[in-house]
């Protein structure tokens, strides 16, 4: 068995894998994606001595980082469930492959995902226009009109960004204001090509079969519908954390993410969990890296306390 299993191989995952490496015990990675996150981000500029880098190179960075090290990383691949093994007292982690991993402890870090509206035409225009990541589709959209939605700071940060690309950004809010920076907003609110509706509930994305066309919403003060002429629609609501994995294994909060205390401990003992898919505030990669040291050191703690199963 492994002494730590990391499964998920974004910020949080590479930093524990490293930290418990360098302990000198058995360490291994499953990652369905490993950089996880990061690879869809462009510019990183917050990573401390780090100025500025690009999410794909970050990501590289972080897997021959954890490449200098003894670690069993196992990359494509799902884990679906978790739990004890009430023989050996050890931690299965049984993979959507088939095959079962066993380690002495555990460390959690699937991250997050963007949320989906759920209405009509989303789901059967994704990629044909409905998106949620910016930086990688924004270039998709030149010279095109898009509606971004979410008035949160990623929405906000996504229609400042968009609308040095598009032709034109309508930034649709659920509620009565936007919720992001007021850096942010004032930012936003200079821009010659960007709308913004608050009140506006989007009810349906439109299309002619094979892409997108159009965008239905309700205004909230008086219920009438409109829709609105685009090519692009950049979903932008919210983070999910991929926990659905571990229902009934751990204790989730009520917005599905891991709970932990101080030492990213879980609810089940000797496994502990890390990054965005814990109820630890701020989901930044400083923060979930830090969090993945911190997981893998009470790990490691855990082992040494504990006999060897
Ligand atoms: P993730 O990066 O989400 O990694 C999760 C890992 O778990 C992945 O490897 C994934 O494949 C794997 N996984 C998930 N489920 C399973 C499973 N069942 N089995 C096996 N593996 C699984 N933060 C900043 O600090 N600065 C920025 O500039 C910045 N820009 C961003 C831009 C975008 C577009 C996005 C999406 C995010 C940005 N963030 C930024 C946030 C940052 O990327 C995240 O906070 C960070 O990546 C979280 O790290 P993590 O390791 O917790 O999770």
């Amino acid at each position: 068995p492994f002494d730590v299993l990391v499964v998920g191989g974004g910020p949080a995952g590479a930093t524990a894998a490293i930290y418990a490496a360098r302990k000198g015990i058995r360490t291994g990675v499953v990652a369905e994606r490993f950089g996880g996150q990061v690879l869809d981000t462009m510019a990183i500029e917050n990573f401390t001595s780090v100025s500025h880098t690009e999410g794909p190179k970050f990501a590289a960075q972080l897997e021959s980082h954890v490449r200098d090290y003894e670690v069993d990383i196992m990359n494509v691949q799902n884990a679906s469930r978790l739990s004890i093994d009430a023989e050996t007292g050890l931690v299965d982690v049984a993979l959507a492959s088939g095959a079962t991993l066993q380690s002495r402890t555990v460390v959690l870090s699937t991250g997050a995902r963007w949320r989906a509206m759920d209405v009509p035409g989303e789901a059967e225009y994704r990629n044909k226009g409905v998106t949620y990541c910016p930086h990688c589709d924004g270039p998709l959209f030149k010279g095109k009109r898009v509606a971004v939605i979410g008035g949160g700071n990623s929405g906000v940060e996504a229609a400042i960004d968009l609308a040095g690309v598009v032709s034109h950004v309508t930034l649709i809010e659920f509620d009565s204001k936007l919720r992001a920076d007021d850096v942010l907003q004032r930012k936003l609110r200079s821009l010659p090509n960007v709308d913004i509706l608050v009140d506006a509930m989007t009810t349906e994305v439109r299309g002619d079969g094979g892409k997108v066309t159009g965008l239905v919403y309700k205004d909230r003060t008086d219920g009438d519908e409109h829709e609105l002429a685009l090519e692009g629609v950049f979903v932008q609501i919210g983070l999910l954390p991929n926990t659905e994995w571990l229902e009934g294994a751990v204790e989730l909060s009520a917005r599905g993410e891991i709970v932990v205390d101080d030492h990213g401990r879980t609810s089940m003992p000797g496994v502990f969990a890390a990054g965005d898919c814990t109820t630890t505030p701020f989901k930044q990669i400083i923060v979930s890296a830090g969090a993945g040291a911190t997981a893998a050191l009470s790990a490691f703690d855990h082992l040494i306390r504990t006999d060897v199963p």
